[in-house]
């Protein structure tokens, strides 16, 4: 098999933690297989190079960011190399130039547009485990590219899709995807598959796994991707297309999103052409929204209500401050949203209707709906949000 092995920075965080790393890659290599490795740089150590660039200017240039946060990276990637090598094991190190990834020109946020898989193929060729140093690549011009933070994990899935490798392990400090974040139901069970779509739903579970960009770049170059812990032999949870994953749960999931804030507004004028303008003044000012509900209307007057990240909300009230009807407008932030997900849905029904039930036992109002075909999304009180968490998850026996 061909294993593309992708270790996060606290994965790599000490000289230690790199000699385990480097024994579990030679365990891989030893097994018979091509392992090609992606580093992150040792934790802190990204933020600890934007330090020293705020030292000297608030504004940096982002083409000289770029040169200094690469480093960070191809420390890791030549430490892990030489560790492999003195194990017995023949290693390169590659920085992202050396890899073929090329990028376009957005320096910091850089997107990878191709990948020269001839690069990375030659060295396994000649026998040599491969450590690509992460989060990084070249631009056409030659100029060295970062792809964001968090971009090491872009870095993997994208190599691994190019060079059609058979897996693709993200190893990281936790053991998997959960049914719902432990810390709040302490009953919450590892899932062993789940697929793309229920993942990116699933987005504030894994947030902390997995980076939603690359779970889409996963499901777009069709990669099966493994999250895993490598603190311990655990086997993670694979995420992959629906059509691999046998037997579908109805339900694989509760989040719980405590970042969103509601807006309402009162008294909209009810004609063709309000809703555009609003939503367009939000688009314009690149303001997330995500629920929305309108009220049937009265009088010649509606309530429209939508929800927003809480950090956006200042935006919002800049652009709601440009419409020029009379409307009113109210912030709330104390909400949040609790959202069940799984592709069983699709072929369920009275998912939706377990849901609203298990919330009326707990005396919690449901203030806000929305659904897709994969997910019901409900606003409450932030003061029930955990209650609602535990409560949706036993009511669809996620313990079990
Ligand atoms: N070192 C980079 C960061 O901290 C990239 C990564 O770890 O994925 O954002
Ligand atoms: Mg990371």
């Amino acid at each position: 098999m061909l294993i593309v092995q992708k270790y996060g920075g606290t994965s790599v965080g000490t000289l230690e933690r790199l000699e385990a790393v480097a024994e579990r890659v030679s365990r891989t290599r030893k097994e018979g297989n091509d392992v090609v490795v992606v580093v992150s740089a040792m934790s802190g150590e990204t933020n600890k190079l934007v330090s020293y660039a705020e030292h000297f200017s608030k504004a940096p240039k982002q083409r000289e960011m770029d040169m200094l946060l690469s480093s960070g990276e191809r420390v890791t990637s030549a430490l892990l190399s030489i560790a492999l090598s003195e194990l017995g094991y023949p290693a390169v190190a590659m920085s992202g130039r050396q890899a073929g990834i090329q990028t376009d020109k957005s320096h910091t946020k850089a997107r990878i547009e191709f990948i020269d898989r001839k690069c990375i193929e030659k060295k396994l060729k000649e026998g040599n485990i491969v450590v690509v140093a992460g989060f990084q690549g070249i631009t056409e011009l030659g100029e060295v590219s970062t792809l964001g933070r968090g971009g090491s994990d872009l870095s993997a899935v994208a190599i691994a899709g190019a060079l059609e490798a058979d897996l693709c392990e993200i190893y990281t400090d936790v053991d998997g995807v959960y049914t719902t974040d432990p810390r709040i139901e302490p009953k919450a069970k590892k899932l062993e598959k789940i697929s793309y779509d229920e993942m990116l739903e699933l987005a504030s579970l894994g947030a902390k796994v997995l980076q939603t960009r690359s779970v889409e770049m996963a499901k777009k170059l069709n990669v099966n991707l493994v999250t895993r812990s490598s603190f311990n032999d655990n086997e993670g949870t694979l995420i992959t297309k629906e059509e691999n994953i046998m037997e579908q749960p109805v339900v694989s999931g509760v989040a719980l999103d405590r970042n969103q804030a509601r807006v309402t507004l009162r008294g909209v004028t009810d004609k063709p052409g309000i809703a555009a303008e609003i939503f367009r003044k939000l688009s314009e000012a690149n303001v997330n929204v995500d629920m929305i509900i309108q009220n049937v209307g009265h009088d010649g007057t509606t309530n429209l209500g939508f929800t927003v990240p809480q950090n956006e909300v200042e935006m919002t009230k800049v652009a709601m401050s440009e419409l020029n009807a009379s409307q009113s407008v109210e912030y709330d932030a104390d909400i949040v949203k609790v959202s069940i997900v799984g592709v069983g849905m699709k072929s369920h029904s009275g998912v939706a209707c377990t849901a609203f039930d298990t919330l009326a036992k707990e005396g919690i109002n449901i203030e806000m709906i929305s659904t897709s075909e994969i997910k019901i999304s409900m606003v409450i009180a932030s003061k029930y949000g955990e209650l609602a968490v535990r409560a949706l998850h036993n009511a669809y026996e996620l313990d079990k």
